[in-house]
């Protein structure tokens, strides 16, 4: 036997844990283009809105510094059977919270049995304009750490945040056409984006959501984007598709597929004014967008539709 003295199993597990963390960091500091080892920028400030006149805000009332804050949950409302929509205050009801196009905040907390606070990405959707609050759409999974945590909080209750993280820099009128597809709970960057878009006035861009989820009840937030639709009707287009309707169901029936994006993607394939932005569950951001691995490639919808991979921006 050797006199070298194995590691000790606790620390043995936490260098692999503080690893695995960091490799996921950096899968998706390199995913976003935004290298984390730089101290991420607030969003707040101009050009919040994603250009001149914009109207980013201080950052929940830390004079534009992103930071960790605690905010008092003021009302949770189950808006169907896996999802909530959690209204929290800021700590200053007369600051908005700094968002820009598109931003997005951290959640954490630390499970009771766990050495490592959970910490997950969610994207606000309130309105930037409207002070003292931010709002989340929460889609809970089975076993969903971060979202059954969130999903488990009562009116009173606090939660820690870091935020505003700047997702995509966005700039107003860069793109004429704008092409969303939204997945499931992935509908929560695009109707960020719809408002932002919709609500700056120098803002022309013409957009075209289409959202796929898998059943009627599914279709979170319709109801504030039907209204957007129906204000901006020069402006967007709605196309909702469900993989397993209820009888009788308004909706087209069936998941996003080739020739539904070949039928209703605005704006042509091979112009720098046209952009689609994509976010939705891993295997329909597979289907539509390909994947790239070690040992093997697959294409996705939109390059067998021709688009090249830069027209592309997954949120
Ligand atoms: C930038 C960004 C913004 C996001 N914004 C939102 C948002 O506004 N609202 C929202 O609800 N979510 C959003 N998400 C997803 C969110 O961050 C979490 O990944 C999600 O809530 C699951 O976390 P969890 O800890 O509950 O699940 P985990 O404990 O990580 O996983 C539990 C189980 O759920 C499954 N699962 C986890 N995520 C998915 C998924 N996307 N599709 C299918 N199965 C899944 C896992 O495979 C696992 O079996 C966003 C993600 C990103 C990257």
């Amino acid at each position: 036997m050797s006199g070298a003295r194995p590691f000790p199993r606790k620390t043995v597990a936490a260098v692999i844990v503080v690893g695995v963390i960091g490799l996921c960091a950096a899968r998706r500091a390199s995913f976003r283009n935004e290298g984390f080892a730089e101290s991420p920028k607030p969003c707040g400030g101009p050009g919040g809105h994603g250009g001149p006149g914009g109207r980013g805000g201080p950052g929940f009332g830390s004079g534009g510094r992103m930071g960790f804050h605690t905010l008092r949950l003021e009302s949770s409302q189950q808006v169907n059977d896996n999802t909530k929509r959690l209204r929290f205050q800021l700590p200053d009801p007369a600051s908005n919270a700094g968002l820009c196009l598109a931003s997005f905040i951290l959640t954490f907390h630390k499970p009771q049995d766990a050495w490592f606070p959970v910490i997950r990405p969610y994207t606000p959707i309130n309105n930037f304009d409207e002070p003292g609050y931010i709002e989340l759409l929460v889609k809970k999974y089975p076993n969903g750490r971060a979202s059954g945590y969130l999903h488990s909080l009562q009116p009173g209750d606090t939660l820690k945040i870091r935020g505003p993280m700047p997702g995509y820099r966005w700039k107003t009128n860069e793109f004429e056409h704008v092409n969303l597809i939204a997945g499931g709970a992935g509908i929560t960057p695009m109707y960020q984006l719809i408002q932002g878009m919709l609500n700056n006035p120098e803002d022309k861009s013409k957009i075209k959501l289409i959202f796929g989820v898998n059943t009627d009840k599914d279709l979170i937030m319709k109801k504030e984007l039907d209204a957007l639709e129906q204000k901006f009707s020069d402006r967007l287009k709605i196309v909702y598709t469900v993989s397993d309707p209820v009888k009788g169901s308004p909706f087209i029936k069936g998941r996003i597929t080739k020739e539904l994006l070949e039928k209703e993607l605005l704006g042509p394939k091979d112009s720098k004014a046209t952009k689609i932005f994509l976010c939705g569950p891993p295997a329909m951001e597979v289907s539509i967008f390909g994947s790239k691995g070690w040992t093997s490639s697959k294409k996705g919808v939109l390059e067998e539709l021709g688009y090249a991979a830069d027209r592309i921006h997954k949120l």
